[in-house]
């Protein structure tokens, strides 16, 4: 499914060609800190599938298990757009689907690290749930 999208301001915007079933929410804490509200929705996208127009700032968090992850967003508005690993080798991105002009069809299909979820949450029916990571 080819979908587009963009930061709030415009500066940076993306094309990209996605699986729709590869939707899901993470409730980690770090999700919450950096999104500034209860969880996240990401679809992942390999690199050879999405085309950024502008350069995102990168910021680069360093989760509990040591694992460092390359976190874009715009410098200008501060969309959060993607997060991605570090270094070499053949990148996924996890995509902000918040950001795509498609976030409709975004469906997730599964969750992780549910353990965190806020609790006043509602329980989401049908989802595939995990208590940590995937
Ligand atoms: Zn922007
Ligand atoms: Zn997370």
């Amino acid at each position: 499914m080819k979908i587009s999208g963009g930061c709030h301001c415009g500066a940076i915007t993306y094309k990209a060609d996605v699986e729709p079933e590869r939707t899901a929410i993470c409730h980690c804490t770090d999700c919450q800190k950096l999104t500034g509200t209860a969880f996240r929705v990401t679809v992942q996208v390999p690199e050879e599938n999405i085309a950024f127009s502008g350069m995102p700032k990168i910021y680069v968090k360093v989760g509990d298990s040591g694992n460092k992850r390359a976190q874009g967003f715009c410098g200008e508005c501060g969309s959060h757009l993607f997060a991605t690993s570090v270094g070499d080798g053949p990148k996924v991105y996890g995509l902000r689907t918040g950001t795509s002009d498609q976030r409709d069809q975004l469906v997730p299909r599964k969750q992780v690290w549910h353990r965190s979820a806020l609790h006043w949450l509602p329980e989401f029916e049908g989802m595939a749930t995990a208590e940590k990571a995937s």
